[in-house]
């Protein structure tokens, strides 16, 4: 049975009437713009700005198809991921119905919208080296399941999933498997983008946010079929994307030596540091990791945390998550930063 997506969005989204702003009715040039109740005298904040922006976001969108190399239906542009995430559950999950898969320890967001989307979410744990577990997450599926959300490299464990296990269990299963590619600029491995194409229920996100050093512009970016964009695209907001970001995030693509360059030195420095922190005392593991950021097990996480802090360094306290007992999740720095956090670490070691 070929896969269709039909089934599985909400009836009230099949039928949806999208809204049809000013800029997407009209979209050439003209001389005098009547239609959208701007203020025509001009912007208080910058010459252009009176204007919406594109409901479309033609320049961006096709920006973005030539730097992953595919063709602009097959992207749409979020207010960060996380637009993309909720948007998933708004177009395939019935509020109090359908279900969503998640495998925890991972990325919150994804429990978050689907507890904003009245959705329940069945957690299929990653096992003892924070991988998939395919039979679980097989078993898991029924007919209530739209969305299976992985992260690759995985948030907050650093490491990236299996390729083939993403690919089995998009290929048997019958929704929406979500493949979130925040980190991979940082890995050794292809995105699943080169697989999009041949699996329809595909979701694979990206986002400015990482390697590009945009968080601030809030661009992410989902690829996957032409028939999931169009629904993406009917159910976001229509301006979502400003104006100054869009231009912004344009200029960013064009700093790809910058980036590239960053990327092999925060991997550089997560290497030197992961081995520096390894021979610390109070240490007990360093998670093996494919982004910018470690995973690590203290012996007591609580102290280290509060010692940092009182030392002007904020780590991210994740051992309240499954399977992350005493860990701490420390993003890559600087060589300064590195070298600062190490310092303090070996002083907490000798108290
Ligand atoms: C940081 C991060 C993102 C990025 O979200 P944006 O909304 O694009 O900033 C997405 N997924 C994961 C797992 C992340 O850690």
């Amino acid at each position: 049975m070929k896969f269709s997506i039909d089934g599985l969005v909400r009836p009230n989204i099949s039928s949806l009437v999208p809204y049809s702003s000013a800029r997407s009715e009209f979209s050439g040039e003209a001389e005098i713009y009547l239609d959208a109740n701007e203020n025509n005298f001009g912007s208080a904040a910058e010459n252009g700005l009176n204007r919406y922006p594109d409901p479309l976001q033609r320049a961006l969108r096709k920006s973005i198809a030539k730097y992953y190399r595919i063709a602009e239906d097959w992207v749409f542009l979020g207010n960060g991921s996380d637009e993309a995430i909720d948007l998933l559950y708004r177009i395939f999950c019935r509020p109090g119905v359908d279900e969503a898969i998640v495998c925890p320890p991972t990325y919150g967001m994804y429990e978050t919208a689907a507890s904003i989307n009245d959705v329940r979410l069945r957690e299929v744990p990653l096992d003892a080296e924070f991988q998939i577990d395919v039979a679980g997450v097989l078993q898991s599926l029924n007919t209530l399941t739209r969305l299976v959300f992985f992260c690759s490299p995985n948030n907050p464990t650093g490491n990236l999933m299996r390729r083939e296990d993403i690919i089995t269990i998009s290929r048997s299963a019958r929704c929406i498997v979500v493949v979130d590619e925040a980190y991979i600029d940082f890995a050794d491995c292809p995105s699943l983008i080169s697989e999009i194409s041949e699996i329809p229920n595909l979701v694979v996100l990206r986002t400015l946010s990482k390697a590009f050093g945009c968080a601030g512009l809030r661009i992410g970016i989902a690829i996957a079929a032409p028939q999931l964009i169009r629904l993406l695209n009917a159910v976001k907001p229509p301006y979502n994307i400003a104006t100054p970001n869009a231009r912004l995030a344009i200029n960013a693509l064009q700093e790809q030596d910058t980036v590239r360059k960053w990327v092999r030195e925060i991997v550089s420095e997560r290497i030197a540091l992961a081995d520096e922190l390894s021979t610390c005392r109070c240490v007990e593991t360093v998670f093996p990791s494919d982004a910018n950021f470690l995973l690590v097990r203290f012996r007591d996480s609580a102290a280290v945390y509060k010692f940092l802090l009182s030392r002007g360094i904020v780590t991210r306290d994740r051992s309240q998550l499954p399977g992350c007992r005493n860990c701490l999740r420390i993003s890559v720095g600087t060589p300064e930063e590195n070298v600062a956090l190490l310092q303090a670490i070996n002083e907490f070691d000798c108290l």
